[in-house]
């Protein structure tokens, strides 16, 4: 994701804090009286400029939505759109994501999506990938049962790691696709990244999986 310096970020994030939430650590297990009902609440990680989960919370108003990115510069963009579709089932963090177990708890979670992670190609990175075996183990512990986790990407080498990786934790694989857009289904809503890398005729390969009890 293209991050330019935004000096004003910091300020925004500040005033903003009733959507970019600070201290998420303190509303662990308690997500629910943020949103103040008991729909269930689906996380995205690496929420980017947050085409997707605007898009999401306004087709899903049952569904609270939680976008998670690490960088400033981008999750005020993410904001932006969020606030420009005045949907109020959204809220935005702007943390890592490897720390979930300290902003869940157990079964706090009903739905995770990845879109478009950074694939980190280099084998001495692999520990940095949203579907290395550590992080799998953190979804597996914050998703309710029955749970699911959508992987959207354009990234072939990441794709087939994350399946192996998948299989490897002994996870069900429920549905792969190896060009999402072939038989476009109109519910799908796309992230900024889709849009890019569909426009240039790129497979967008997407797949959806579960842990087994
Ligand atoms: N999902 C968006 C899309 O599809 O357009 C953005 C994709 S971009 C390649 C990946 C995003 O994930 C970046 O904005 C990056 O800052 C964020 N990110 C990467 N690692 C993260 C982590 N550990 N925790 C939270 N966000 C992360």
């Amino acid at each position: 994701m293209r991050q330019r310096n935004k000096p004003w970020a910091d300020d925004f994030i500040a005033e903003h804090a009733d959507l970019i939430i600070p201290a998420p650590e303190k509303h662990r297990g308690k997500w629910k009286e943020i949103f103040g009902n008991d729909h269930p609440i689906h996380l995205e990680i690496g929420t980017g400029k947050g085409q997707f989960i605007a898009g999401m919370a306004e087709q899903h108003p049952d569904i609270n939505f939680i976008g998670m990115e690490l960088a400033k510069s981008v999750i005020v963009t993410a904001a932006e759109k969020v606030l420009a579709k005045e949907v109020p089932n959204v809220i935005l963090l702007n943390n890592n994501a490897k720390d979930l177990r300290d902003f869940f708890a157990e079964n706090e979670i009903s739905g995770i999506y990845l879109n478009f992670s950074d694939p980190w190609p280099k084998s001495r990175h692999e520990k940095r990938r949203l579907t290395y075996r550590t992080f799998l183990e953190q979804y597996e512990d914050i998703l309710i049962e029955g749970g699911t986790l959508v992987q959207k990407t354009d990234n072939r080498g990441l794709f087939e790691y994350s399946l192996v990786s998948y299989n490897q934790y002994g996870m069900l694989l429920e549905d792969v696709s190896l060009d999402l857009h072939v038989n476009e289904d109109p519910m799908n809503v796309k992230t900024e990244y889709e849009k890019k890398f569909s426009a240039k005729g790129q497979p967008i390969y997407r797949c959806q999986v579960s842990f087994q009890s």
